[in-house]
């Protein structure tokens, strides 16, 4: 019961009393007093403020906490209407919860509002409203007690804000980033990071780390984890794998560190992710190239050079010791004009420096560097300009090479190159000498043998009745001998005119020298009932004369060195690369193939006299003429069946 109806039915019961009614009343309004005492006391003293309401809303008493926490006087409060003292916002908020306490619908009020303190200021306040009915249940007042959170409540703004800067920050953020619980999944993590591991968030979360790590790279992590969480090291980093979702790839700098509760205990892991593919691709790629380099430079007879931009050497590689056995030091901080090279001369380095000086590349700049140890080696050098990444010159790089061998064998052909060229002129000059020789000896030859030839035929005629039967015999071998002798004179002349006699090489069409040939062999053709064919001829450069002669002599021993059946003789002419390549095919008696490059020699005849005529120089001089216009000849036979005689002439453009 309320204590100030307590009271008043005390007092009303004071009226008609028996002495020991007063001494219990006495009693009791002692009590009262004390316990009145007590509740004004205990509602000064509360730490909450507290204040009796009116059904009209108005405060009836208020405590001494809930005018600071107002900034009004007890007295400019009492009388106040609450809703004057809420805020414009909160006015209104409790209107329905306070019918219903009132009407006994709940018991208790608790909301949380704004009311404005007399400088103008908010306050927070949690207030708690419960209703005094008197005995028959009909509302009273209402006791109201209300606690400053105006600190709670901001401390809550300031961390619903830092929560949402806390969630821009993790979203935005270019690294992945995920917080692991300590069974090691995902329990948050941010859209960079399911685009670096290639999950979606629904599928990371719950996963563990480990589970897309790759296999090689699964324990790195273990030993940095346990002595991060034993409190040895605060943050783990360290790189490595992981398979995304699509199989691929991907190289992560992995950051963790590890949040503890208030107690100090392990409580989730941070970890931050960035991808880092990219990187190790290019740190690859670096490391190749210079593992190329390396291996390069290794495997390479070469050497490789650095020259700073005063043209001081730099640096050498080893190779240039090893290769020439010069000191690579003695080099160093030189340039390269401040050593001796025998093979250049002050004009030369002249050039080569100026060369430097306009940073041009320069190719096989070839230096005869004396050597200590004795003799000299061979140099050459290579070398483009270096610049940096501004474009300013900083000097030259380059190979150099030892060719001291190849140096020494250009001069072994040189010098073999001359003296062949020097026998090949002997060569000539004696075969002249021979051509001459033949010429003139066989010249000369050919009157003394008239003379043998005429007068024995003179003897022959005159005194043939009167010599005896071997005599005249005799005289027959005499005279056939001379004729022999005269056929062998008048070939070997033929032989030595084609290079003594031969004429300049003029545009002939081989039809010409074709045509001449069956001339002079006109009576041997139809005799042998012969046919001969050709195809259109080319013109070419040559000695109409002398290319007579060779279709004469191949003809003709098509005629002779027939078989059983008439000779069929076919000139072909086939157009090659820069050369004519002309046939002379017949249907004779063939020649074995170990003989096809005798018969082209002088005197080379496989045949005795008896069987066929002739004095095996024919071929000889085809062979000679052939030669003479820069051609080939040679043969192509199956015994019985024919031959066929082949020569080219070189080609010639005809406007
Ligand atoms: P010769 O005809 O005066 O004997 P050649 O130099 O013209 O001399 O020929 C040399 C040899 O080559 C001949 O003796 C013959 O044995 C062989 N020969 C040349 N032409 C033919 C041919 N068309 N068929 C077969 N053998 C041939």
């Amino acid at each position: 019961m309320p204590r100030a109806k307590q009271l008043q039915r005390a007092r009303g019961k004071d009226e008609a009393a028996s002495p020991l009614d007063v001494t219990r009343r006495r009693n009791v309004q002692a009590a009262l007093r004390d316990s009145e005492e007590r509740y004004r006391r205990t509602f000064e003293l509360a730490g909450s403020g507290l204040a009796q309401v009116d059904l009209d809303g108005r405060f009836m008493r208020v405590n001494h906490r809930l005018c600071e926490m107002f900034g009004y006087s007890e007295a400019e409060l009492v009388g106040m209407s609450v809703k004057d003292l809420s805020h414009p916002e909160d006015r209104d908020a409790v209107d329905e919860r306070r019918r219903k306490l009132i009407a006994g619908e709940v018991n208790t009020l608790h909301a949380e509002k704004r009311y404005l303190r007399k400088d103008g200021s908010t306050v927070w306040v949690h207030v708690a409203i419960a209703m005094e009915r008197d005995a028959s249940g009909e509302p009273l007042y209402a006791i109201s007690v209300l606690d400053d959170i105006t600190a709670r409540k901001h401390a809550e703004q300031a961390l619903r804000e830092s929560e949402a800067r806390y969630r821009s920050t993790f979203e935005l953020a270019g690294s992945g980033i995920g917080h692991i619980g300590l069974d090691r999944k995902f329990i948050r993590v941010n859209r960079r990071l399911c685009e670096i591991l290639g999950y979606p968030e629904h599928e990371l979360i719950g996963m563990t780390g480990r589970q897309i790590s790759h296999p090689e790279d699964l324990e790195v992590i273990d030993t940095q984890r346990k002595r991060l969480y034993a409190g040895e090291i605060d943050h783990v980093h360290l790189e490595k794998r992981y398979l995304r979702k699509d199989g691929s790839t991907v190289w992560v700098a992995f950051s963790m560190v590890l949040e503890r509760d208030a107690e100090g205990r392990p409580a989730y892991e941070i970890a931050i992710f960035d991808d880092i593919t990219e990187r190790k691709r290019a740190e690859r790629a670096v490391r190749e190239s210079e593992e190329r380099f390396r291996s390069l430079t290794q495997l390479s007879s070469d050497w490789y050079w650095e020259q700073d931009e005063t043209f001081a050497l730099r640096f050498m590689s080893q190779r240039m010791g090893e290769k020439t056995g010069l000191a690579a030091s003695a080099f160093i901080g030189r340039k390269r004009w401040d050593q001796p090279a025998l093979n250049l001369s002050d004009e030369d380095w002249a050039r080569h420096r100026a060369q430097l000086e306009r940073h041009e590349p320069f190719r096989d700049f070839e230096m005869e560097r004396p050597n200590p140890a004795g003799g000299t080696r061979w140099v050459s050098v290579t070398g483009e300009p270096v610049t940096d990444e501004n474009g300013k010159f900083r000097g030259y790089r380059g190979v150099g090479s030892d060719v001291t061998e190849r140096k020494r064998a250009e001069a072994d052909l040189r010098r073999a190159h001359d003296e062949l060229a020097k026998k090949a002129e002997e060569l000539q000059r004696s075969n002249a000498e021979l051509e001459q020789f033949a010429y003139v000896a066989s010249h000369d030859l050919q009157e003394p043998l008239r003379m043998v030839s005429s007068y024995t035929q003179l003897l022959a005629k005159r005194y043939k009745d009167q010599l005896p039967a071997d005599a005249q015999e005799f005289m027959h071998f005499t005279v056939d001998g001379a004729a022999r002798m005269k056929q062998l004179i008048e070939d070997l002349l033929a032989y030595s005119r084609v290079g003594t006699k031969g004429r300049e090489l003029l545009p002939v069409s081989l039809e010409a020298p074709l045509k001449r040939a069956l001339t002079n062999l006109r009576a041997a053709i139809p005799e042998s009932g012969a046919s001969v064919t050709s195809d259109a001829l080319p013109t070419v450069d040559a000695d109409e004369v002398q290319l007579a002669q060779v279709f004469q002599n191949l003809i003709g021993n098509a005629l002779k060195f027939r078989g059983k059946e008439a000779p069929r003789i076919h000139v072909g002419a086939l157009e090659e690369a820069g050369e004519w390549h002309v046939s002379i095919a017949d249907n004779g008696i063939g020649i074995e193939p170990q003989y096809f490059d005798r018969i082209f020699m002088l005197f080379q005849r496989l045949h005795a006299m008896g069987e066929y005529p002739g004095t095996g120089i024919g071929l000889a001089i085809c062979k000679k003429v052939a030669e003479r216009h820069g051609g080939r000849i040679w043969v192509t036979s199956t015994p019985g069946a024919g031959s066929t005689f082949h020569f080219t002439l070189r080609k010639k453009e005809f406007p």
